[in-house]
């Protein structure tokens, strides 16, 4: 079984006059199949976190380890692959390439990962299925709801079967209604594929549905 976990993690930035605590002395372990919801104010370091447990950002000390593997000791080129195989994202702002449709944005991390074309293309249409948005498949980004962005946002996460899925607040921009399917979207996805969700979210009723909540503080910056 696939496990993540973080040791006594610490994430500062000098600034000129200041300098800002964001992270102090972080241990979680995630095994496959877990969900967890990291919650607290906004500016508590939410998404900094997740950048970090993702291979995206690095700590100011401390370690991340997958697999017994440390993330720091890694080349770039492992990293990429680690991420590429093992680890989905889900942006805020979707992030999603705007010259191409529904179904190419969710084929390119395939497509990246030099899977064979028909293949990710299976995979792609079995997810839009799953994810109902099979019907819009050839559209542009700009003509969907952003719930169906999100959604795509979240069938991109899947297509190379990764364990880990990191989602940043994935229903902050969304009505109650699309918050709502896009929740049990996760969960059902999390059940069916095993995969470990690590959520980012400030919505009481969503934290709930979580098996473990990690709770971030606030700090403010210290003066030089
Ligand atoms: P959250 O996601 O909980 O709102 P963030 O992780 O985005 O919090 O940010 C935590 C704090 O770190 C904020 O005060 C933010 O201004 C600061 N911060 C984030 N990224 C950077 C950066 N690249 N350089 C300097 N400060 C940053
Ligand atoms: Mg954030």
């Amino acid at each position: 079984m696939n496990k993540l976990s973080c040791h006594n993690l610490d994430k500062s930035y000098d600034y000129n006059d200041d300098s800002l605590q964001v992270l102090k002395n972080i241990n979680i372990s995630i095994d496959q199949g877990t969900r967890i919801a990291i919650t607290g104010p906004s500016g508590s370091g939410k998404s900094t976190l997740l950048h970090i447990l993702a291979g995206l950002d690095i700590p100011t000390t401390g370690k991340v380890i997958f697999n017994n593997k440390d993330l720091h000791l890694m080349s770039n080129k492992q990293i990429s692959s680690l991420r590429l195989n093992n680890f989905g994202f889900v942006y805020q702002q979707h992030h999603l390439l705007s010259d191409l449709t529904v179904e190419e944005n969710i084929m390119m991390p395939g497509l990246l990962n030099n899977i064979n074309k028909d293949e990710i293309k299976a995979d792609a249409n079995k997810i839009l299925r799953k994810l109902g948005l099979f019907d819009r498949k050839n559209h542009l980004p700009w003509k969907l709801s952003g719930g169906e962005k999100q959604r795509t946002a979240i069938a991109r996460a899947l297509i190379n079967k990764p364990s880990f899925i990191f989602l940043d607040e994935p229903t902050g921009n969304l009505d109650k209604n699309n918050a709502e399917i896009i929740q049990s979207l996760l969960f059902d996805m999390s059940e069916s594929f095993d995969v470990a969700l690590i959520c980012a979210t400030h919505d009481n009723e969503f934290i709930e549905m979580f098996t473990k909540e990690y709770k971030l503080e606030k700090f403010i910056p210290i003066k030089k």
